[in-house]
This record gives C-alpha cells, sequence and structure tokens, in this order.
C-alpha cells in the first residue's frame, strides 16, 4: 500500500515527517499513517506540474491517451486490490468498490479516445479576404481537490480529461480516503506518465487550497465536495481569477406519479438512495409520491429494505457499510429525530447497529419516514445517510414546485409512465441531471454536473473537455 505523497515521479514525505491516520469507518483500525502535507508540498507539486507541462502538451494526443488507456488497463487487472484499500478507508461493501472502480476506470477510457477529437474550426468570416481559426488548448496546470465518498471516480473524473486534453494535474484526496489517491498516483506511474504529469499531495486542505489558488501558474481548480467548501474556493479564485469546475452538493427530489410502475420506483429509490449508506451526492433527500399510489410505494419499500445486509465492508454479503465519520452518524441522528419530532411517522430503521463484535456503531438502519414536511432539516439539508423520507403530494404542480423548493439543482428522479407527463416534468426540473424511471444515472458518457448551488460545469462525456481547455480565437487576414 502506498503511503507517501507523489511529487515529480518520487514519493516523498511531508517536511518534518509529519504523517495522520487513516481510520477505517467499520473498525476505528488505523488502516495507514499518510503526509500531512502543506504549503510545501502543495508547491513542489506545483512546480512539478508546471515543468513538466511544456512537454506533455506537446505531445501527440495518441502519445497522451496511451498512459491514459494503460492506466485504466491497470486498473481493471488490479481492480480487487483497489477495492480491498477503497473500502477498508472509506466503508463501502466490497462489492460496491470493485463497481466504483470500473466506474472511475472507465473515465480514464472515454478520456483516451475523446483525446483524438480535441480539435478546432475553421470558420468563414464577413470579408472575403478574412478567416477565423478557433484553437482548443490545454488550460494548463490543474488543481484536483476530491471528496471521500468515491474516492476512486472522483478522480479519475477529473484525471482523464484534464490529461487528456495535454494539461498536468496536482491532486488533493479527502483526509478520509487518500489511500486510493496515492494508489492510483502509483497506477499513473506505472501506466507511463512522465515524472510531474500526475502529482498527489495529502494533508492540510486550507493550506493545500489556498497554495494553488494563490500561485498564478494554477490556471484551473476542479473541485467536487460539499457547497460550503466551494464558496470558499471561489472566494479565493478571486485572487488570480482562476478558473473553477465545482461539483458540490445535492438535495435531489425522487417524484413518483400514480401512473409509475411500483416496483422500478422502488428498485429505482432502493439503487439510488442506499447506495453507499446513502453517502451520495446525487441520491434522493425528498421522496415526493403521489397520493394515489402512496401508500403502497411504502408498503413495497419497507419490504425491499427488510431483507437489506448492514455489515462491513469486506464482511461476505454485506450491502448497508457503516457512515464515514461519527459527525456524519450525528448528523443523520439529529434528522431522524428532528423529522419524528415534527411529525413525521418512522416506519422502518432509524438506529445505528454494531454489526459484529470488533466493529463500530456508525452502522444505519435503513431507514423509511413518511410525512416529511418543507420545515423539517431532512427537506433542506443533506443527510448524507441511508434514510428514505417520503411526502405524499395531489398535482403534478405542485410535485413541480416541491422538487424545485431548494438551493441545490444537482440531480431529480422521476417515474412515470405518461411520456408527454415525462417530458414536461422533466423540461420543468432544476436540475443538471434527470433520471427518467431510472436510479443509476452516473456514467462516463454523460454530462454530470449541477444547477443552482448545486455548482459550475459539466464533468463526463465530451463536456469533460471543455473545463480543460481554453478557446483562442486567431483572425486571419489573407
Ligand atoms: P468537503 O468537506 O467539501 O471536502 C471536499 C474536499 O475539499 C476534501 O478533499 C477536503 O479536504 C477539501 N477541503 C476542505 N476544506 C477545504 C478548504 N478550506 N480549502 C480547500 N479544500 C478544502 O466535502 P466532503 O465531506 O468530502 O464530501 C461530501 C460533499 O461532496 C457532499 O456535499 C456531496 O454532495 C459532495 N459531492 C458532490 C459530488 C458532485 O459531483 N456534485 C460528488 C461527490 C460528492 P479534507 O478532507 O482534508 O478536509
Amino acid at each position: 500500500m502506498q503511503t507517501e505523497n507523489l511529487v515529480d515521479g518520487e514519493w516523498i514525505e511531508a517536511q518534518g515527517g509529519a504523517r495522520f491516520d487513516v481510520i477505517d469507518p467499520g473498525t476505528d483500525a488505523v488502516v495507514a499513517k499518510v503526509p500531512h502535507g502543506g504549503a510545501v508540498e502543495a508547491r513542489a507539486a506545483v512546480d512539478a506540474a508546471a515543468a513538466a507541462l511544456p512537454a506533455w502538451r506537446a505531445r501527440p494526443a495518441d502519445e497522451r491517451a496511451k498512459p491514459l488507456r494503460r492506466m485504466a488497463e491497470l486498473m481493471l487487472q488490479q481492480r480487487d486490490a483497489l477495492a480491498t484499500i477503497l473500502t477498508r478507508e472509506q466503508g463501502k461493501p466490497l462489492a460496491e468498490a470493485k463497481t466504483e472502480i470500473a466506474y472511475a476506470a472507465s473515465f480514464l477510457e472515454w478520456a483516451a479516445e475523446e483525446a483524438r477529437r480535441v480539435g478546432g474550426e475553421y470558420i468563414p468570416a464577413a470579408h472575403a479576404d478574412k478567416r477565423i481559426l478557433v484553437m482548443r488548448q490545454p488550460i494548463g496546470v490543474v488543481a484536483a481537490i476530491t471528496p471521500w465518498n468515491f474516492p476512486a471516480a472522483m478522480i479519475t473524473r477529473k484525471l482523464g480529461p484534464a490529461l487528456a486534453v495535454g494539461c498536468t494535474v496536482v491532486v488533493k484526496p479527502a483526509e478520509q480516503s487518500p489511500l486510493t489517491a496515492l494508489a492510483l498516483g502509483e497506477l499513473a506511474i506505472a501506466a507511463g506518465f512522465p515524472k510531474g504529469v500526475v502529482n498527489v499531495v495529502t494533508g492540510d486542505p486550507d493550506a493545500i487550497g489556498r497554495t494553488w489558488l494563490e500561485d498564478a501558474r494554477v490556471r484551473k481548480l476542479s473541485f467536487t465536495g460539499s457547497t460550503e467548501v466551494g464558496r470558499i474556493l471561489i472566494a479565493r479564485a478571486a485572487t488570480h481569477v482562476t478558473k473553477l469546475s465545482l461539483e458540490l452538493g445535492g438535495h435531489a427530489p425522487m417524484v413518483v406519479f400514480d401512473d409509475a410502475d411500483v416496483e422500478a420506483a422502488v428498485r429505482g429509490a432502493v439503487v439510488s438512495k442506499l447506495r453507499n449508506a446513502g453517502q451520495t451526492c446525487i441520491c434522493p433527500n425528498r421522496f415526493l409520491v403521489q397520493a394515489g399510489i402512496h401508500d403502497a410505494f411504502v408498503a413495497a419499500l419497507q419490504r425491499e429494505v427488510a431483507g437489506m445486509t448492514i455489515g462491513y465492508g469486506l464482511d461476505e454479503g454485506a450491502v448497508i457499510g457503516p457512515l464515514i465519520d461519527d459527525a456524519a452518524v450525528e448528523k443523520v441522528r439529529e434528522h431522524i429525530a428532528d423529522a419524528q419530532e415534527q411529525g413525521a411517522e418512522l416506519r422502518t430503521g432509524g438506529h445505528f447497529v454494531r454489526p459484529r463484535a470488533g466493529l463500530t456503531e456508525r452502522f444505519c438502519e435503513p431507514t423509511i419516514l413518511r410525512g416529511l414536511s418543507t420545515n423539517m432539516r431532512i427537506a433542506s439539508e443533506e443527510t448524507f445517510g441511508p434514510v428514505i423520507a417520503v411526502r405524499r403530494f395531489e398535482h403534478e404542480a405542485e410535485a413541480i414546485e416541491l422538487a424545485n423548493d431548494s438551493p441545490y439543482g444537482l440531480a431529480s428522479y422521476l417515474y412515470t409512465r405518461d411520456l408527454v407527463r415525462a417530458l414536461r416534468v422533466a423540461e420543468a426540473l432544476e436540475t443538471g441531471i434527470v433520471g427518467l424511471n431510472d436510479g443509476a444515472i452516473s456514467t462516463a458518457q454523460a454530462p454530470f454536473g449541477g444547477m443552482k448551488a448545486s455548482g459550475w460545469g459539466r464533468e463526463g462525456g465530451k463536456w469533460a473537455i471543455d473545463a480543460f481547455v481554453e478557446i483562442k480565437y486567431v483572425s486571419i487576414a489573407m
């Protein structure tokens, strides 16, 4: 297991040898200690990325694609080992971790192909003796700051397109999940990326983030994390007008109409909400269910979650793993208690358990609450736990109003078999992503990102490239 930082192709310690513990949320065991880097390491990483930039950006696209493709292959070959590291530091069940590794690799594969298509345009001008040439060039050194809930995919979703277009990258993973990031750094080297093209620094988020945004050589910061930290970064980016991509928090509504296929809606609810124990930016936080189907939906959901196995991620059969830390546990407890105090009915779950000896008590039962109302905390704050809160509605217009009643606009879900209604409501929802009769919406081919306080920009598909290129227009007199 790699436990040092990657700077300029070398594995380094933080200044003075400072380290911090990476904790297994399921057992509280110290999985490893990694460098507690700060401004010095952050600057060294930018030095390396800036030095590597001219040669990397000058490479033909096919030559940039080769190590990307190779890294994806290595990830798939070493999928089990990577997934085990991921599960140990993050907690999600091993089967889910393996799925994440494959998903993460798919961003590199896609980017390797897309590298060839970063072309420009030759446009007719208004005058016969003029031409317009539009180039798309790599933006330069890119900083990537990522969260703990998808420790592999949130890195490759940035790394792939940034490297494909010819940028070099400095990465800071979340303090809870640095080991997956360091393992990816190791694979980047093994895949043949030249030194300095990919750098990974762990440690003090404030010092590292500040150093990168105070360094004019860093032309772009791509951040995935909370809206709260996103706002801090927006303010700091003002210094050099650093370009930002922001994948921030969400508060997805799932709207289920009377004419929906109930079983499909229940499956969608489970896959979108209970994956990663509900610690997903796109998971529904509000279930809006039309009156005629409401009771049947809640009953079917209750039957569905009854059989789900809560367990340690590396134990056979575990489906619901632990929450990431005690602060997460406290928030979920508060949301459940607050909802009940304000009149919600607890249909099932609601407790934290210790699935077996040797484990922590951070495992939350799949929980169903009915009677969700607007004043409850769960109606406006990200819960980040396996809590399904259901509200009854009567009419389509009411559902749309409730669904859009959020400062966030990342994802939404919509279940109906009426095609015209599906399109009408999908158009009305103020979110960057809509799952139409679909609870599994993340894929490398599609544009992923949010409206409103959920951020700026899109990752994934051909849109991912736009985040890492500058458009240059050359006006030509013939
Ligand atoms: P977070 O607290 O905002 O942390 C995200 C990253 O920012 C971590 O690497 C963190 O480092 C770093 N950070 C914290 N303070 C910073 C600062 N002052 N300057 C620079 N970096 C700083 O979010 P999280 O708890 O890890 O992740 C959960 C959040 O991410 C949720 O809101 C979720 O919705 C969102 N998310 C969004 C997407 C999306 O695609 N839209 C995807 C996944 C998650 P430390 O860990 O070292 O503090």
